[in-house]
């Protein structure tokens, strides 16, 4: 496809560029809206030396080697160059000072929070323990009286000492703030809420039979002292996976698609949705603390199990499904529907299927061209491999093309759409007009959850044997507007694969290959027969 590739260019040029070295920021949850620039590679993100004092970290350099004084820890560590810039790998700094970190989602952004390793509240007085500097913010409610202390930068870890008298209470509020609340029977002294250097945070609560509650809540903090920073704590386990059961149901169930609701204590950020393989689905309920009980069974046959577990500060609610559905996933308020759309497979069975074979271009239009070889060729060439495939396991299939022909775009869809096909599998190969780019990318219409499932299936079966780099499931949506004319106008589930680039000398000697062209179309029947729910497919990995 020609007039694709001159489209996708500017998000490879972007990519390209982008590839060894990306530009990220760095953020300590206290310290407001003002993250410092940084730079990731591979697993590390490296943080400019300059930048380090803005955290209070002191940094002397050794040559390579910088000398490293943070949160109350020294430590040595190599500084790398980019471009003119120092800078230490901010993750091995994070290990030695026993914090912890995680990616803002959908973004480059790091947030980095403090372990707490202890709370207690004994004698009156509450003690906080963290790897790194946190900022209390302390507050009163009333009926009943209580004060909640919110701690800032903060998570509670597996490893987290509690020792609390009465009634209090600790929690993880907010994926960045650990909230104590001390019950009635306590009128504490309001702590600081600036940021609390050091590792320990101490103030004075009083019980209520002592002191008569007569004064203002607010007096002047009290800040008992600082004492040394406890050893290093643990690199964040999960949290264990205790919390409020979950209130996940069978909203509605008919065979097409199953609405399953989820009601959330609280809104706490954007509720997410993964697919790790074609029959799992994970949501990501983002600073909940959920469960379902071990013998939990929905009143559905279309989830064969489901489950919870606690990462981080997050519940992942996991539904393990009989076989591949796509999903879409809404909120609305604290409402999350995940809507299971199960695509209609039959017996489930390749052998009986209908599937049109679309090799791209022919005759007048060669597609796209470089160093003696051709698209339509090359397409034509897969395309016939792919129906032998096919046909060798029972499927009747239909070729828009056998021959070196022009075929228009309309023709191709009306093939299928008059034979009431099952499936449609067009084959093209990728171009780039200017630097050449690397890469398989297997194309869905953009609104059909169904074909972008069907799509998902075969690229991955295509990523285990095409020694060419997997860019992916892509949107047909990405290239134009209203998507390519042979998946909008079929009526039926559809692809479009785009195979490598035909201008990149190792996409292009790959490609030629008996091997590629085969090991390409098992792989498609292979991504097919995963589609239909063949649990035959599984077994012959
Ligand atoms: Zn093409």
């Amino acid at each position: 496809m020609k007039r694709l590739l001159l489209a996708l260019l500017p998000w490879m040029a972007l990519t390209t560029a982008t590839a060894q070295v990306r530009h990220v920021e760095v953020a300590y949850t206290h310290f407001g809206d003002t993250p410092q620039k940084a730079f990731r590679l591979g697993d590390e993100v490296f943080v400019p030396t300059d930048a380090l004092a803005a955290w209070g970290w002191k940094a002397v350099r050794r040559g390579e080697i910088f000398e490293l004084e943070a949160e109350g820890r020294k430590f040595s560590l190599p500084s790398r160059d980019f471009s003119g810039t120092r800078a230490i790998p901010f993750l091995r700094a994070l290990e030695q000072i026993g914090g912890s970190s995680s990616w803002v989602v959908g973004s480059d952004k790091l947030e980095v929070f403090g372990a707490i390793s202890s709370i207690t509240l004994r004698d009156g007085k509450i003690s906080v323990g963290s790897s790194m500097q946190v900022r209390p913010n302390a507050f009163y409610l009333a009926n009943p009286h209580r004060l909640v202390l919110d701690i800032d930068g903060a998570r509670l870890t597996r490893a987290t000492m509690q020792e609390l008298e009465g009634t209090a209470r600790v929690s993880q509020f907010k994926p960045n703030t650990v909230r104590i609340v001390v019950e009635p029977g306590f009128v504490p002294e309001l702590p600081p809420t600036r940021p609390v250097a050091g590792q320990q945070i101490e103030f004075q609560v009083r019980a209520a039979s002592m002191a008569p509650v007569t004064r203002p809540p607010v007096q002047p903090p009290v800040l008992e002292g600082v004492t040394p920073p406890p050893p290093p704590v643990a690199i964040l386990d999960p949290l264990p996976a205790i919390g409020d059961p979950l209130d996940l149901r069978v909203d509605s169930d008919t065979p097409a698609r199953t609405q399953l609701g989820v009601r959330l204590p609280r809104v706490l950020g954007e509720v997410r949705l993964r697919r790790p393989d074609p029959v799992t689905l994970e949501v990501v309920l983002p600073g909940a603390s959920l469960r379902l009980p071990d013998d939990f069974k929905l009143a559905t046959d279309a989830v064969a199990r489901a489950e919870t577990r606690a990462v981080g500060a997050d519940t992942v609610l996991t539904l393990h499904l009989p076989r591949p559905m796509g999903a879409e996933l809404w909120t609305e308020g604290p409402r999350v529907g995940i809507s299971l759309i199960k695509p209609n497979v039959g017996d489930g069975r390749l052998a009986g299927k209908v599937i049109v074979v679309d090799p791209g271009h022919g005759g007048t239009d060669p597609g796209a061209r470089a160093g003696n070889v051709s698209e339509k060729n090359l397409t034509l060439a897969i395309s016939k491999l792919l129906t032998d495939e096919l046909a060798a396991q029972g499927a009747t299939v239909i070729m828009t093309r056998k021959t070196d022909v022009a075929v228009s775009l309309g023709e191709r869809a009306n093939i299928a759409n008059r034979n009431n096909a099952d499936l449609f599998l067009s084959v093209h190969i990728n171009s780039t007009a200017g630097r050449p780019q690397t890469g398989v990318i297997t194309f869905h219409h953009r609104n059909s959850q169904v074909s972008k499932l069907l799509a998902e299936c075969i690229n991955r079966e295509i990523a285990k044997v095409s020694k060419l780099p997997d860019l992916g499931v892509w949107s047909d949506g990405r290239i134009y507007q209203n998507g390519f004319a042979v998946l909008r106008n079929t009526k039926m589930p559809g692809v479009l694969l785009e195979l490598g680039f035909i201008n990149h000398p190792t996409d292009r000697a790959r490609m030629v290959t008996a091997d590629f062209q085969k090991s390409v179309a098992q792989a498609v029947v292979r991504g097919v027969r995963v589609y239909l729910g063949d649990a035959k497919a599984k077994e012959e990995e």
